[in-house]
Order: structure tokens, then sequence, then C-alpha cells
């Protein structure tokens, strides 16, 4: 089955080919990052008019490197939402229109699914297991029984993970997006601050990462009040220990929990190095999943994947009504079936 994914919830716009959820013949992605680095955050009036510019081409392009012609498409599926409404729009509206032209069934794909299965492209997703969902706009752990079945047991009560890491990235005078660049000044450096780890109540699986982002800020605020320097790659190291070290033991805890031994990472926030190593330390007698680089951070090979196994388990076609939805919730748009 050929699957045409759509994905433009925020600042990329992707269109993908992908065969039976996992052969991935094509994945064009146009993203915008140099457009909204200078604003120090994606600015969401330029980036619907940009996915605007884009959109045609794209589709043209992934058809292309795919070689194949729109005719021969079973599918297409599109992120409906969670994110910015204009952005999404676009998407929505191009998937419709090529959906309409070509007599093709169409489906609406919640983006944090496509997160979840970019783990199917490579990897043989096992079941029941633990997802753990990190990016820019989430932080959640997720008990997943069966394909298309999202319990959310975690989530955080403040900042998301991929949030902090920007913010941090800023004060500290890197560009945006700041993940990557914290991460890797994070390898030069060492923890020596020695930041608080916030695992909140006893057998809590949700997070918070405000008070550790605030305690960044100050320590960067006041080293600079006092004339002192900062060293950048230690504090950079210090903030990575702290969130990996709480992402990777609330994960196995609940792993340990649930009594399952599959555990999948997802998101922007997956392409970390130092959270991938910990994983890799840490969760042994575990198989952890994580994506390639590629495929963590938002692109449509992921939307693709995950509308062909949603279209198994959720088989509902979308009709020409289907709308963008900035607050999409995963357990709305996937309820659990009963037992
Ligand atoms: P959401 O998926 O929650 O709607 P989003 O689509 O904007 O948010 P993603 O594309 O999933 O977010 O991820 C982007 C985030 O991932 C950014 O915050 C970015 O800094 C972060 N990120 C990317 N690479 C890394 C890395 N190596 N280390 C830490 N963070 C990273
Ligand atoms: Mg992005
Ligand atoms: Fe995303």
């Amino acid at each position: 089955m050929l699957v045409l994914g759509v994905e433009s919830s925020c600042d990329e716009t992707s269109v993908a080919v992908v065969k039976d959820g996992k052969e991935v013949l094509s994945c064009f992605t146009n993203t915008q990052i140099k457009i909204h680095e200078k604003f120090g955050g994606v600015v969401p009036e330029v980036a619907s008019r940009h996915h605007v510019y884009q959109v045609s081409m794209v589709f043209e392009e992934a058809l292309k490197a795919a070689g194949v012609t729109p005719e021969e498409i079973d599918l297409v599926a599109v992120t409906e939402g969670p994110g910015l409404i204009g952005s999404l729009l676009v998407g929505v509206n191009a998937a419709k229109t090529f959906s309409m032209m070509y007599h093709k069934p169409l489906i609406g794909v919640h983006h944090l699914a496509g997160h979840i299965y970019a783990n199917a492209i490579e990897h043989e997703m096992k079941f029941p297991c633990i997802a753990l969902l990190v990016s820019g706009g989430n932080t959640e752990l997720i008990y997943m029984k069966k394909h298309f079945s999202f319990e959310i047991l975690g989530q955080t009560l403040d900042d998301a993970v991929g949030e902090a890491y920007d913010k941090v990235a800023r004060v500290v005078g890197l560009p945006y997006p700041g993940g990557p660049h914290v991460d890797r000044l994070a390898h030069e450096g060492k923890d020596t601050y020695h930041l608080p780890r916030v695992y909140l109540e006893d057998g809590s699986y949700n997070f918070s990462f405000s008070g550790l982002k605030s305690a960044v800020i100050n320590l960067a605020h006041n080293a600079n009040q006092r004339g002192e320097e900062i060293n950048v790659n230690d504090l950079c190291a210090s903030f990575q220990d702290s969130v990996t070290e709480v992402l990777v033991r609330k994960t196995l805890a609940l792993a340990k929990e649930k009594g399952v031994e599959n555990i999948i990472v997802a998101g922007g926030v997956s392409a970390n190095k130092g959270l991938k190593e910990r994983f890799m330390a840490e969760a042994k007698g575990f198989n952890v999943c994580i994506p390639s680089i590629k495929y963590c951070t938002d692109n449509a090979a992921m939307i693709a994947a995950a509308g062909y196994y949603q279209y198994q388990e959720y088989p509902g076609l979308a009709d020409l009504r289907l709308n963008a939805d900035a607050s999409l919730e995963l357990e709305d748009k996937y309820p659990l079936k009963e037992e």
C-alpha cells in the first residue's frame, strides 16, 4: 500500500511516499529554520505564508523522487493537529485537494502518533510498550498495549523538554532551535553545576522542567551581574544530565511497573545523543527503539507510516469536511477500545 504523507504543523513543509508503513520511497522536507532563526522562534503568520509558497513544489518533488504518479497512491494521510492552525490548514487543504483530484481516500493523523510511528520505519514496534514522547511542545509517557492504543500515564506540568532546551540555548547565546547546539556543547563539558532533578511526588510519572529552566536562567544572569564567566559547555552538560536522568529513570520505572520490556522514544528531542547514551547505559534488559535523526524531528514519512497503521486500526475515512485542529488530543482522536 502506497501512502502519501503530508506534514505542515509547525515550520516544516513535508511530503513523503511510504510503502506498507516501512519503506520510505521519498521524503521531501522544506524547513523554515533559517527564516525563523532571526526571530529566535517560529513566527506563526510567517510560517503559514511559507507553507503556502512551498506546498505545491514539495508535493511535486516528493512524487518525483519516489518515482510514482498520483494515480498510484492508495491513501493520503495528513497531520490534522495539534500545531499552529495557519500552518496545519495549508497541509490539510493541499491533502484534501489531492484526494479530491485523484479520488484517493483521505485520513487525518495526530502529529504525536506520527512521531511515535517514526519508529515503525526502521524497527519493528513490539507491544506492549512504553513510549517516551519528547518534542518541542510535548513531554509524555504513553502506555501502548497494541498498535494505535495510546494511554497517557504521565506528562509535563509546565514546559516541554524541547521548549526548555530552546530557552536554555537562548540564554547562553546559541541559535534557534537550540536543542542540537546544547547537545553538542554538553559533550564537551562536565556536570559541574549540579542542577536540580525534579521527580515530583513518589510514583508520579509527570514531569516539570520550568524550575530547572529558571535555575539555568538565574545562574546565567547572576554570573553576568557579578561579571563572572559562565562555562557554557559545563552548563549545557549539567542541564542535559539533569534532563536525561529524569527522563530515563521515570521511563524505566514505568516500564518496570507495567512489566513491559519494550520502550520507544520519539519526538524532536529523541535526536539527543545524551538521551540515547543514557538509555544505552541504564536500560539493561529493555529493548529500546529510537528513530534515526532524520525521522526524529518533523517529517512526513512518520505521518505516512502512522497513517498506514491507523487505517488498519481506525479504518474510518475523512471526508472533505476534514478540518485542522490546533489542540487535537491524542486520546480524543483515538478513543481507547474496550477489550
Ligand atoms: P510537537 O511535536 O510537540 O508539536 P515540534 O513539532 O515543534 O513540537 P519537534 O520537531 O518534534 O517539535 O522537535 C523540535 C524540538 O526538538 C526543538 O525544541 C529542538 O530544539 C529539539 N531538538 C532537536 N534535536 C535535539 C537534540 N539533539 N537535543 C535536544 N533537543 C533537540
Ligand atoms: Mg520544527
Ligand atoms: Fe513535532
